[in-house]
């Protein structure tokens, strides 16, 4: 299982400069889908052959708590007890305020393991800086600069040595298995456990909640449509022991470590509710981590024509970004519309693995580029040679040419929209790639 890194400080310490720095590799995913504005808090990582997950906390502020929502605060203390490691970030150039003492106080009593980050640090004299800072008893602090990367290799070692688990084995275990590896997830309350109930029978469920288990991933093989699958992981999943059981916090954490570990992720959503930033968070975390996404809409049963024609219309509007995803209508409860559910599970699975052969992805590149060329920048026009692909689960499109740098993304989409439909790549993220094609004559390179 991958470690988790939580990331903790006052607004303006330079959380996110680190955050995106960390997670820069998974950028161009990220920012690939158009109408989808969000403060990016939770990531994926790679540092060497380490894979993390990393939560930026973002508006921690114990001094103006009257002003921050509840849920907000609710989710940090919760990233903290889940984190292996907390990084607490302060700023060199201003010093210890008070807010950072408070944010100290309340780390000291989660006895979590902390290192300090001690940011800005780039041209100061590093000696004053770490004896004003060591009065936190937060052990050595580690000087960094997010923004120019100065530190964060050793913060960064530091980190991972003491949450030294799995992180190397993560990558290689999710394509060891045979079956295909599901992890649902999805809000409390939209049915995640009476699904797998379903699926597996509450027999098999009941073991696949024991306590005490939920640092492990837990794994289950069921069959349908006469072919097997494995479902991973616990991520809100639990037997209902009352029926006036409190409804659970929802852990980001618990959610990003069953993705990780998935080759698709089926994606519940509550047809009773309208769509929220949370539904369309974990929709998009899904892809930056190149996993495979199925949504199902459930309790579908529970609600009439009209309430349909509203949800299907409320999906449309505010998940406009999943347009190559499948969507299907279904009931955890009465197990319906699971046949077709796991005909696209299946889909998307094939569609990430898919082989893409040269000859083709340049055709289509070509024709591409004939139907709509690429603006021009000033005199220069990007040129567009040839197209292979780079890498498989998720399927990466590198493209070669030359002035490349200019191609901005709405025309990136529309490649990627080319590519898409003449593959039929559904539910699965595409990752296109630009890459300068080499010019043989210039002894130079
Ligand atoms: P979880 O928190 O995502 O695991 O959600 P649960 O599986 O515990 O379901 C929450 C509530 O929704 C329970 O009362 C379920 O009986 C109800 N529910 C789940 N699926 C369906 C469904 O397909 N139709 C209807 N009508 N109710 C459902």
């Amino acid at each position: 299982m991958k470690p988790v890194l939580v990331l903790i400080g006052r607004s303006n310490v330079g959380k996110s400069s680190l955050f995106n720095r960390l997670t820069r590799s998974r950028n161009a995913l990220v920012a690939d889908f158009p109408g989808l504005t969000r403060d990016r808090n939770y990531g994926d990582g790679k540092f060497g052959t380490k894979h993390f997950l990393i939560v930026d906390t973002g508006g921690f502020e114990p001094k103006v708590k009257e002003n921050l929502s509840s849920k907000m605060e609710d989710q940090t203390i919760q990233a903290v007890i889940e984190g292996d490691v907390i990084i607490f970030l302060v700023d060199a150039k201003e010093g210890l305020t008070q807010t950072d003492f408070s944010i100290n106080e309340f780390l000291r009593k989660r006895s979590k393991k902390v290192i300090l980050a001690v940011n800005k640090a780039e041209g100061m004299n590093h000696d004053s800086v770490r004896s004003d800072f060591f009065e936190l008893g937060c052990g050595i602090p580690y000087l960094i600069s997010a923004a120019h990367g100065d530190g964060v290799k050793d913060l960064l070692d530091k980190a991972l040595e003491s949450a030294s688990k799995l992180g190397d084995q993560v990558e290689k275990d999710t394509f060891n298995n045979k079956n295909i590896r599901i992890a649902v997830v999805g809000k409390p309350n939209v049915g995640k456990s009476t699904l797998v109930n379903s699926l597996l029978g509450e027999e098999r469920v009941v073991s696949f909640d024991m306590p005490g288990t939920t640092r492990d991933s837990i794994e289950v093989s069921f069959e349908i449509n006469k072919k097997k699958y494995t479902l991973i992981d616990t991520a809100g999943i639990r037997r209902r022991r009352k029926v006036f059981e409190i409804i659970e916090k929802f852990s980001i954490i618990k959610t990003m470590q069953s993705i990780t570990g998935a080759n698709v992720v089926l994606l519940l959503l509550d047809a009773k509710e309208k769509i929220s930033d949370q539904d369309a968070n974990i929709a998009s975390f899904i892809f930056d981590s190149g996993k495979s996404l199925v949504v199902g809409v459930n309790k579908w049963d529970s609600i009439n024509s009209e309430q349909r024609l509203e949800i299907k219309s409320n999906i449309d509007r505010k998940l406009s970004f999943l347009n190559f995803v499948d969507f299907h209508f279904i009931s955890a409860l009465k197990s319906n519309g699971f046949k077709k559910m796991f005909n696209s599970i299946d889909n998307a699975y094939i569609c990430a693995t898919r082989k893409l052969s040269t000859p083709k992805l340049t055709r289509v590149l070509h024709d591409a580029v004939e139907h709509q060329p690429p603006r021009r920048k000033g005199s220069i026009r990007p040129k567009l040679r040839y197209a292979h692909q780079g890498g498989q689960n998720p399927p990466i499109i590198v493209i070669h040419g030359n002035s490349l740098n200019f191609i901005d993304l709405s025309y990136k989409k529309y490649l990627e929209k080319r590519f898409r439909e003449t593959f039929s790549l559904i539910g699965t993220p595409l990752k296109i790639v630009f890459r300068k094609t080499k010019n043989p004559f210039d002894k130079k390179e």
